[in-house]
């Protein structure tokens, strides 16, 4: 396990050997393994509109990139580096695992994106992988041969999760799964997924009980429409769940524990949407400041206007904090801490920041901030989604209210 270096103090932001290595290593690979599948691409990748069919799904030479990305990055031992060694992982640190995020996202938008496992890879839930399903789904998960989803969300519930309306029912030596998904990532192409369906009614099994994760394999379910977010287009989609049986021996975890089991986690989600956000705020603020240098106006280079400095600086000061305190919960994390506030915190902070700090710096290139051709307008709406994903901007207020003893 990588370890950071120690302060006499207890306290350190270093950066320790290891995952110095790492991070440079994360750079070489993209540059060697990644870019050129991006240039095999060429405007296949580079043109929204040659990159999607119509109804938003990836075509079929991306879809191939990206596995071929996981499966590279896998090989590389990258991909999943933060789970254990005993499935494949290597066991890094929290705070490595934060840092190899926020860094593969500070180099900007690409196929880099799926370098490090996101909702489509193995998760720690999906770790909980037991007998059969170890071969089946977590390894080749892990080995980036395989990709799957989490299906949490419903037409009917998101926030509010534990209310929602899919079932299973037990059937001699079957499940009999029935309900609708919609938001899931990564549902048009994943090979299984990871389906949550009450199986205990909440009257008896109480909220956050009688909740039940199943896998269940590609063909066995139904992929509807695209749910293209903006600034996402081709990731997320509906899923369907008719009376689709399955063996008993494809539950994941506790049986009735599921919610319990995803919430021990919960905390990890909240910190890789900080990393990533932390990561693409310094991508967007480094463009800001080159541009802010170089562009002239009124025989000046506009940086030199304080209405345009102050954007980026403030930008580079939010940026700051939000990392001191994404640093924070990771070491917290690698403390053994649950750190349910403080993921809260972070999460909500970083999202806020890359929110704010692509604005401004959409504002500071001016129109060409607009323009499709630049990373900005992208920047921003991946800002917008960040302060929606795993748990809203209000969720998380709540969760620190509450931890506040303000009820
Ligand atoms: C790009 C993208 C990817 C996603 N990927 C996945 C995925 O892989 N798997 C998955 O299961 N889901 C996924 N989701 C769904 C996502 O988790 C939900 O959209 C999110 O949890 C919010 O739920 P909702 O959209 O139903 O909004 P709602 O819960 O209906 O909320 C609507 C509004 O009401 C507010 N609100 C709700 N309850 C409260 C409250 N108690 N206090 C204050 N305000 C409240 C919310 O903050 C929000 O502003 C994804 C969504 C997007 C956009």
């Amino acid at each position: 396990m990588a370890t950071q270096d120690a302060s006499p103090s207890g306290v350190s932001f270093g950066t320790d050997e290891e995952t110095r290595l790492i991070l440079s290593s994360l750079e070489e690979f993209i540059e060697a393994e990644v870019a050129p599948l991006e240039d095999e691409l060429g405007e296949t990748w580079t043109n929204p509109r040659k990159r999607h069919e119509d109804d938003g799904r990836f075509v079929p030479e991306v879809q191939d990139a990206i596995q071929e990305v996981r499966r590279r990055s896998a090989d590389a031992g990258f991909y999943a580096m933060n789970l254990a060694e005993d499935v494949g992982g290597e066991d890094v640190s929290s705070v490595t695992w934060y840092r190899a995020i926020k860094h593969v996202a500070s180099l900007g938008p690409g196929l880099s994106e799926f370098v490090l496992a996101g909702p489509e890879g193995p998760k720690p839930l999906l770790a909980q992988a037991e007998g059969d399903q170890i071969e089946s789904y977590l390894l080749p998960c892990v080995r980036g041969e395989k990709s799957t989803a989490f299906a949490q969300t419903e037409p009917g519930v998101g926030s509010d999760s534990p209310n929602m309306a899919t079932t299973a029912e037990r059937d001699g030596d079957e499940w009999v799964l029935d309900g609708r998904k919609q938001w899931i990532t990564n549902a048009p192409y994943a090979d299984f997924v990871q389906v949550f369906a009450r199986t205990t009614p909440q009257e008896e099994a109480g909220r956050y009980g009688g909740i039940t994760c199943f896998i269940v394999e590609e063909g066995e379910y139904e992929v509807g429409s695209l749910n293209n977010a903006v600034g996402m287009i081709g990731m997320q989609a509906e899923l369907s769940f008719d009376g689709v049986r399955i063996p008993a021996d494809r539950v994941l975890g506790t049986e009735d524990g599921a919610f319990y089991d995803a919430m021990a986690f919960l905390s990890l989600g909240r910190l890789e949407i900080a990393a990533r956000a932390v990561g693409l705020a310094e991508f967007l603020l480094n463009r800001g400041v080159g541009y802010a240098n170089e562009r002239e106006a009124f025989g000046r280079s506009i940086g030199t206007f304080q209405g345009v400095s102050h954007k980026l600086a403030r930008g580079r000061a939010n940026t700051f904090a939000a990392d001191a305190a994404g640093l924070r919960l990771a070491w917290l994390m690698d403390q053994g801490e649950q750190a349910i506030e403080e993921s809260s915190i972070v999460k909500y902070l970083a999202s806020n920041v890359v929110f704010d700090v692509a604005d401004d710096v959409v504002q500071v290139h001016g129109g060409n901030g607009l323009s499709e051709d630049n990373p900005f307008m992208d920047g921003l709406q991946t800002g917008r989604i960040l302060r929606i994903v795993e748990g809203t901007d209000e969720i998380q207020l709540n969760t620190i209210a509450k931890q506040l003893g303000v009820e």
